[in-house]
């Protein structure tokens, strides 16, 4: 149990009671009645083909590779992202994850398990990308852990938000370059090996941008003996 977790029951719990008095706000627009209305659910900007067959990057034409995998190979099998990081997506990600409306981390979770039956691999554990425990104690919550216990909960597939640990602080990769944003996750992660070994995990995160989060997770998780690592987001970075 991670020391934050008595916070979030707290939170859930009040959490249910403002939305028995108070019924929810759309996280897009004023109407109440549900976390996203109908209105705004017509307006997600879903993921379609074609895109990379690895990193998922949106492209103009179906390709074997992308210009960017053919480069440097992921360590990752595959990225997918349920939907484009525009529209509505970004404002609903930003409420979640600093406005600590971290009960959009349910809609954003649906988007996934929605568009999951396109993008779907075979999965033995669902890890959610871990903050470092210093910045998760600030939030209060790590964003992508909720949207794994909502994802897993309708999918039924197994998670662990324990075994892989975020060892070292680094900077937001926000405004950093695609070399930068490597170096600066590079040695980020540690894992249990007892947890991943001849697994086929699935890291969750909310926004994949260049995938270097990923990769250098997925690389530890290799080492620690995963049989493969893929990864699932809510939204793509164009
Ligand atoms: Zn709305
Ligand atoms: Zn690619």
């Amino acid at each position: 149990m991670s020391p934050t977790s008595w916070l979030f029951q707290v939170r859930n719990l009040t959490n249910n009671f403002i939305s028995f008095v108070f019924p929810p706000v759309c996280a897009s627009c004023p109407k109440t009645g549900s976390l996203l209305c109908a209105d705004c659910q017509a307006k997600i900007p879903w993921v379609v083909e074609p895109i990379c067959p690895a990193c998922g990057r949106i492209l103009q034409r179906p390709t074997a590779l992308c210009a960017v995998c053919r480069r440097e190979p992921l360590p990752l099998k595959q990225i997918r992202t349920a939907v484009i990081f525009d529209g509505i997506i970004p404002d609903i990600i930003h409420k979640m994850k600093y406005n600590g409306a971290f009960a959009l981390a349910k809609p954003l979770a649906d988007m996934m398990v929605e568009a999951w039956p396109i993008w779907q691999c075979p999965v033995d554990l669902v890890m959610p990308v871990p903050l470092h425990a210093q910045r998760q104690k600030k939030r209060g919550y790590n964003q992508s852990e909720l949207i794994v216990n909502h994802f897993c909960q309708c999918t039924g597939l197994a998670h662990d938000a324990h075994s892989l640990q975020r060892t070292r602080f680094t900077p937001p990769q926000v405004g950093l370059d695609a070399a930068a944003r490597k170096t600066n996750v590079q040695g980020a992660f540690s894992v249990q090996a007892q947890a991943v070994g001849d697994k086929d995990i699935l890291l969750v995160d909310d926004v994949c941008t260049t995938g270097a989060t990923l990769a250098a997770a997925a690389e530890v998780l290799l080492a620690a003996g995963a049989k493969s690592v893929s990864a699932y987001c809510v939204a793509r970075a164009i």
